[in-house]
């Protein structure tokens, strides 16, 4: 018994912690919430889970550089071309059937009718447009300065203004991008404004900076390729970037015992601040279920079955090595966040080539949201059901392709699906405002949501193993893999 119980903490041992952080910290959340704690003392209390935050976040650009500077130039250039042709139809192939089931979950449960407690806030202005979000997505593919993308504010940050009139009687409810600064852990605030005599505008320069992933991505890439075809003396660079991935992925070894305790304040720091879940009506209650039932079936009937058609391998034992990565989306809301975990997850439990796993997993972290994708055709079709208003079927297309943009579009941070699907709204005529609808619940299905990001990237890395197995010898899967073995 000794022995089981020594083998069993030693392999599971800091995700039985994870998972009973996880339980704890909803518990002490719900029980310390009677107790109506200052805001000073929440933030007090959610230092710890701020720190976890920070610490997952402070490796993301040191990871996504040196991972794909040192996979993409050891690798030829048909075999990259091959892969990252493989991937990216892969990544929008699965993200276009969660749209799909979602579409045809919201449709068949219907959840936009029914009893409804009206906490819906009119009078916000519209967040941005859709035309803004696209602009946006390509503009950040080529940042202007690469040190300012570590810190980029978007420009979409700069258009949330705010309009009360005396009229309004109700609070309003403001969407602002997620600050990571923010002592809320990079959660969006909602500012609640009282009625205010006159049109009131409210700027919020320089409150949401945040790394620019997809054009550090682009870029590594990039330098990865040309890298690749200089051969020697290329070399010096792409050591140093070896040896930088070897030394994140220790940090990240060091950092994993840190993290059952920083979980616990984080998610309970998350329910101190909830909104009250008895102002949540019969429809919103509906609409969750509808998007809960999605994520399901994407995450845990489709995926795994392309898996399981593509690779002729049980999927489920790939996804038990994934389980520390996906409490960890759970915990923070972020893909991005969660991708130093998935990278040590997919190499150590799961075999996956290195190469592969430093391609695919951060491209996919920054485009492929196959829940987000799923939760915004839910959205946009809840929100059209409440206002009654008839969607024909080339508007149901129509938000099918724009859902999915807007899913590429999101960045791997809390509740980046609430911005840009102003995109889906606005293409079928509904109003952005209405994203009001649905914010009371959104930061739950957030963290569900993000758990299928990650399961969606971490499946693509093991498909992609074993479709360009004979382009990488090694990328067999195997059993663990150390990182002491990494070059
Ligand atoms: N939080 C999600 C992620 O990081 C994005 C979103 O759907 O809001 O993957």
């Amino acid at each position: 018994l000794r022995l089981w119980v020594r083998d069993y903490c030693r392999q599971n041992g800091l995700l039985t912690l994870s998972i009973f952080a996880v339980v704890t910290g909803c518990v002490l959340g719900f029980l310390l919430r009677s107790l109506n704690l200052s805001t000073q003392a929440k933030i007090y209390f959610s230092f710890p889970g701020e720190l976890l935050m920070r610490m997952l976040k402070m490796l993301i650009l040191p990871l996504i550089t040196s991972s794909l500077m040192s996979g993409l130039s050891a690798m030829e250039t048909k075999a990259s071309s091959r892969m990252g042709v493989l991937t990216i139809t892969y990544y929008l192939w699965t993200t276009f059937i969660a749209v799909i089931v979602g579409i045809i979950l919201v449709i068949a449960i219907h959840p936009g009718t029914g009893r409804e407690k009206d906490n819906h806030h009119k009078g916000s202005g519209p967040v941005m447009t859709s035309a803004d979000a696209l602009l946006d997505l390509i503009r950040n593919m080529i940042p202007a300065n690469l040190i300012e993308a570590t810190f980029q504010q978007y420009k979409t940050d700069l258009v949330p203004v705010v309009k009360t009139t005396e009229k309004i009687v109700e609070p309003n409810y403001v969407y602002i991008m997620p600050d990571y600064n923010d002592p809320r852990l990079g959660h969006p605030v909602f500012l609640e404004l009282t009625p205010a005599p006159e049109v009131q505008y409210k700027n919020v320069p320089g409150s949401s900076k945040q790394m620019n992933v997809l054009g550090i991505v682009i870029f590594s890439a990039t330098m990865g390729l040309l890298l690749g075809r200089m051969g020697e003396r290329g070399m010096p660079l792409v050591s140093v970037c070896q040896c930088i991935n070897e030394c994140v992925m220790k940090i990240i070894n060091a950092a994993m015992w840190y993290f059952p305790f920083g979980i616990i304040f984080l998610v309970a720091g998350k329910i101190l601040d909830m909104q009250d879940p008895s102002t949540i009506g019969e429809k919103l209650g509906m609409y969750t279920v509808t998007v809960m039932a999605g994520l399901f079936v994407h995450g845990l009937i489709l995926l795994p079955s392309f898996y399981f058609i593509i690779t002729r391998q049980n999927p489920f034992p790939f996804i038990r090595g994934l389980l520390q990565a996906l409490v960890i989306a759970l915990a923070t809301s972020s893909s991005s966040a969660t991708l130093p975990i998935t990278m040590k997850c997919l190499l150590e439990n799961c075999g996956v080539d290195r190469q592969i796993a430093r391609f695919v997993l951060p491209v996919g972290a920054t485009i492929n949201m196959d829940g987000t994708a799923l939760y915004e055709a839910v959205a946009a079709i809840f929100i059209a059901q409440v206002n009654e208003y008839e969607l024909d079927f080339g508007q149901l297309v129509t938000i099918s392709i724009t859902a999915t943009a807007a899913s590429i579009g999101a960045a791997g941070i809390p509740q980046a699906g609430l911005v840009t699907m102003v995109i889906v709204l606005t293409s079928v005529g509904l109003p952005p405002d209405d994203i009001t609808l649905i914010v009371a619940i959104d930061w739950v299905l957030d963290r569900f949501r993000t758990m299928i990001n990650v399961l969606g990237d971490a499946l693509a890395a093991g498909i992609m193993a074993h479709l360009c197995r004979k382009d990488f010898p090694n990328s067999r899967r195997s059993t663990a893999t150390s990182f002491s073995g990494l070059p």
